[in-house]
């Protein structure tokens, strides 16, 4: 049995829906999907929370459109009247829930963490409905099953929850991997579990990849297979470099790697749940379903030199802290970083040296995370900056700390490039060396680094 995930670039409209869905109707029978929101239908969810708390008639024009936009789908996938009309009413009932949760928003002038969740999910709620309904209508055997039934544990972290695998293996091989049957389809709405007191919590921003690998380890499937709308993953970005080639197989490191650093193919916690229990991933391409995609094992093959990918991110800023003997000040490091953590802020990487600490924050971030440092008293630092003209570059390979001369083929080949770098960080992971350099040298860094391994 496998899980396979269905992301919402996969299901952008009615059109691209159907032809996900003629493909998981001729190969998907037996296994389980986990899907995600249609195209945009999250944002809408979430800036409609905003929406309620400015005005009621922005409520209605929300409810409108996410009900036009829904019974397009609907009108296009599911192919029976009886089935489109009771389809009809189920999205019906649920956008009725949804317009009370908004109003309840609206007179308490108070969206809660716990609200914004409720919310957020009804897109993979409907999602799943409709695809379910669309494959009933063809006369194929399929259900949902909520995460709540399925019991779909988290530690009820409010829009960043982490799933509890113990108790969640346990639920779900009862609840979920006996429903399974040879020619039945399920499917499990992504993106969200509850917590033991059975609230609904989500796993953050785009963490429908993590859901599916959650069921994965949960119902102990042979496979997850993430479908997406691109090969899988590549030694660059394309945009950057249209000459880049697909990776056939990584190992769990390189694709959390690779994830941390934008290549936005998977969710970056979405190795958690599998690595753990073993289970290879593959990326595949639902525009060629027969090609290989990307494979994501324990014993992925290594590339010939070393680096599998050249990615990079441009969301990121640098905070420097300068202060001297770093090293032999206890505490320093937790201060500044309570300091920027306490106000919700993610700190991506931390290095430092003995008279300087740098702090990686998002660019949206950075502001705040300066002001919150310059905000510690007694100040523990001798002086402070932040930039945020600057992208990371990351070139990822696992293997690549033991092999000879890769830093130096690297940065050989950006100083012929006459770019500068600003901060290096090698040696934390197995897999990766990240450096900083001038948003600007960018394009030109990727070129270089792409030309030097892998042309
Ligand atoms: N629909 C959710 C989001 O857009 C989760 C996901 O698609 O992975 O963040
Ligand atoms: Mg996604």
């Amino acid at each position: 049995m496998k899980v396979i995930k269905i992301g919402g670039g996969c299901l952008k409209d009615g059109p691209t829906a159907k032809i996900i869905l003629e493909l998981a109707a001729a190969r998907g029978k037996g296994n389980i999907f986990v899907v995600s929101a249609f195209y945009g239908i999250t944002n809408l969810l979430i800036s409609g929370i905003e929406g309620a708390l400015a005005s009621e008639e922005t409520i209605k024009k929300n409810i409108q459109d996410l009900k036009t936009r829904h019974q397009t789908i609907v009108d296009c996938l599911v192919e029976t009247p009886e089935e489109k009309n009771r389809t009809f009413h189920k999205l019906e009932k649920l956008l009725g829930k949804l317009e009370k949760y908004y109003f309840g928003i609206r007179f308490t002038r108070e969206a809660t963490p716990r609200m914004r969740d409720m919310i957020a999910v009804s897109g993979e709620r409907i999602s799943a409905m409709i695809l379910a309904a669309a494959m009933t209508s063809r006369g194929i055997d399929s259900g949902v099953v909520l995460p709540e039934e399925a019991g779909i544990i988290t530690d009820g972290k409010f829009m960043d929850a982490t799933a509890l695998m113990a108790p969640t293996r346990e639920n779900l091989s009862l609840r979920l991997g006996r429903q399974v049957t040879e020619n039945k389809i399920l499917f499990v709405p992504g993106f969200y579990g509850i917590s033991e007191s059975g609230e609904i919590t989500t796993f953050g921003r785009g963490g429908s990849d993590y859901s599916a690998a959650v069921v994965t380890a949960g119902v102990s499937a042979d496979l997850l297979e993430i479908w997406k709308d691109t090969p899988g993953f590549m030694t660059a970005d394309p945009d950057n470099i249209p000459r880049c080639r697909l990776i056939p197989e990584l190992t769990y490191e390189e694709a959390a790697e690779l994830a941390y650093t934008g290549a936005g193919i998977l969710h970056p916690r979405t190795v958690e749940p599998v690595r753990q229990a073993d289970i290879d991933i593959a990326v595949k391409n639902t525009y060629d379903p027969d090609a290989r995609g990307s494979r994501i094992t324990r014993q992925a093959m290594e590339a010939d030199t070393v680096i599998k990918s050249v990615s990079y991110t441009r969301d990121v800023a640098i905070l420097k802290i300068h202060a001297s003997g770093v090293g032999a000040r206890q505490g320093i490091l937790s201060l500044i970083t309570e300091a920027v953590s306490s106000s919700g802020i993610n700190i991506k990487s931390v290095v430092t040296s003995q008279t300087c600490i740098s702090l990686l924050v998002s660019k949206k971030d950075a502001q705040t995370a300066h002001a919150c440092i310059r905000e510690i008293y007694p100040r523990p630092f001798r002086e402070s900056g932040c930039r945020t003209r600057v992208a990371l570059v990351s070139i990822v390979g696992e293997g690549l700390h033991q092999s000879r001369g890769i830093a130096a083929r690297c940065f050989t080949a950006v100083s012929n490039a006459d770019v500068n770098i600003e901060m290096i960080s090698f040696g934390a992971s197995d897999a990766a060396m990240y450096f900083l350099v001038d948003e600007d040298s960018l394009d030109t860094t990727i070129q270089a680094l792409h030309e030097t391994f892998f042309n």
